[in-house]
């Protein structure tokens, strides 16, 4: 068995599992069974990641000659739990989820039975720590082939079906499984711009600001080539492009980078700013001290949302905003809710639960987004 030590070895991994992974749902959702063959490389593949060295629960990997230390423990559970699902069957799964979260039987049977017999016609959710497990490093938030097939069942009872999240479209497409001629439609950087039917739309720029983009990106990209900056490409976030903003990582949460290093570089990526915009007319700066992002201002008043997003893509699609059912999982879900619509939050924080009440008093909360991926499994049968 090869070993994996490098970030790059990693990646090469995960995208040969992401391949087997999208064959295994093509092959599902035609009803065929799951070749034996394919079932077998998710198993080795799972094998390697496992014989990673750790220290403590950190899994210990190198990139440009640095340590970094990440976990895969969602990489590792979600295999599990694809094996499970693959050679077990869906009862199978649901016997190893009621072993990991103790109200997941009475959570999946109180929403179902609250739901089954509602008219839903629009299903319009937030991915991450919503339908989809927490992962810790953005490049490793690949999706898992039962999540895939669950949510697909379910999409297939909706008119519409929404997937919609902060991070760039472009993510939201290669870390998901389904076919791209599917009925669930991704919707990337809070909505600004959404993937329909294998043809990918976006809320228009102003061809300045576009210029301006461009012209930044391409600075940034020239300087994560240089080899002492490579290594921010490859930790965190990386560097995403969202619809009118950039992203680029300058540390990750386990701390890869030195102090020094990732304030050097904080530096240089201001630097390269002004340089792009000495007037600092069309970008604005925000560290959140991991990340370092970079978006283009806006004239309005308020900033951009997620509802704004939906708002959007549903004048676009002609989607009614009734007979809606919202998923989400942090304040920046509470803009999706609209009036009369069923809402389920993925969330133990009281607080959190307390402002969707008020925003909608019907709204069911459940422990984890399994559980809710599950519900959805069970609605597809249950639903009219
Ligand atoms: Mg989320």
């Amino acid at each position: 068995m090869e070993p994996v030590t490098t970030l790059t070895q990693l990646y090469e991994l995960l995208d040969s599992l992401r391949d087997t992974k999208r064959h295994l749902v093509a092959s599902l959702l035609k009803g065929e069974q799951p070749a034996e063959e394919q079932l077998g490389r998710l198993k080795v593949g799972g094998e390697r990641l496992s014989s990673v060295p750790k220290e403590g629960k950190k899994h210990v990997l190198y990139a440009s000659g640095t340590k970094v230390l990440l976990t895969l423990h969602y990489t590792l559970s979600e295999l599990e739990k694809d094996i499970i699902y693959l050679s077990q069957g869906t009862q199978g799964l649901y016997a190893h989820f009621q072993k990991f979260y103790p109200s997941f039987q009475e959570e999946v049977d109180t929403v179902v039975k609250q739901l089954k017999e509602k008219a839903l016609h629009v299903l319009i959710t937030d991915r991450d720590g919503t339908i989809n497990n927490y992962s810790e490093n953005y490049n490793l938030c690949t999706q898992s082939v039962y999540n895939a097939c669950f949510l697909h069942q379910f999409a297939k009872k909706m008119r519409h079906t929404i997937i919609v999240t902060s991070a760039p479209l472009q993510g939201l497409r290669e870390q998901g499984l389904l076919p791209e001629d599917d009925s669930v439609i991704y919707a990337g950087s809070k909505g600004r711009a959404y993937l329909h039917r294998g043809t990918v739309q976006r809320q228009p720029l102003g061809q300045q600001e576009q210029d301006m983009l461009s012209k930044l990106k391409e600075r940034l990209l020239e300087l994560l080539e240089a080899e002492h900056n490579k290594l921010f490409s490859l930790i965190g976030s990386g560097f995403q492009e969202k619809h009118g903003q950039l992203t680029i990582a300058r540390q990750d949460i386990n701390h890869s980078v030195s102090d020094e290093s990732s304030r050097a570089f904080l530096e240089t990526i201001k630097r390269a700013v002004k340089e792009v915009d000495p007037e600092e007319a069309y970008f604005s700066i925000e560290d959140t001290g991991l990340d370092i992002e970079i978006l283009l201002k806006t004239k309005a008043d308020k900033a951009f949302d997620k509802g704004d997003g939906i708002a959007y893509v549903s004048k676009q699609l002609h989607i009614s905003d009734e007979h809606r059912l919202i998923c989400g999982d942090t304040e920046s879900d509470l803009s999706l809710i609209t009036e009369g619509a069923e809402v389920i939050f993925v969330t133990q924080d009281e607080r959190l639960k307390q402002r969707v009440k008020e925003q909608a008093p019907q709204a069911m909360f459940v422990s984890h987004p399994d559980t809710l991926i599950s519900i959805l499994e069970r609605l597809s049968e249950e639903l009219p």
